[in-house]
């Protein structure tokens, strides 16, 4: 085990809710109020509309594997060979890419229903992992 401590999360104006909403143990989604579409990664302004309007929902945290790849090389502490990074779809229709932890290499697969683990790495970063919605 690697005490190497993951990689600095990025934040800006345009992030700092989301990476705020995780450190309250909430997965916010950015939403448009003129067009009412969903994006993630958050930006500066809507990507289907450009408008500006922009607030943000809470994710039930729930949703399925839509991709997925296993990282194998390199090898960069204090990220094991072989771990699954997944694409997930959210149940409001957005998807974004975490970390798929607490789980077998029997429970990686397109459809897989996950979860949200909300993680506190350490004292700076606050990750949404997933692991499979059964845990
Ligand atoms: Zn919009």
């Amino acid at each position: 085990m690697s005490n190497a401590l993951r990689p600095r999360i990025g934040v800006n104006k345009d992030t700092q809710f989301f990476w705020d909403g995780l450190k309250q143990g909430k997965l916010l989604i950015q939403h448009c109020k003129a067009c009412d579409q969903l994006q993630h990664p958050p930006g500066p302004c809507c990507k289907h509309c450009q408008s500006f309007e922009l607030d943000a929902i809470e994710s039930t945290g729930r949703g399925t594997i839509h991709s997925f790849v296993r990282m194998h090389h390199p090898v960069a502490p204090p990220f094991e060979s072989g771990h699954p990074i997944v694409l997930v779809e959210l149940e409001e229709g957005t998807r974004l890419i975490a970390d798929f932890i607490n789980s077998t290499p029997e429970q990686v697969f397109i459809g897989a229903a996950v979860k949200v683990a909300i993680t506190e790495c350490d004292d700076e970063v606050t990750l949404a992992l997933f692991e499979p919605a059964s845990m």
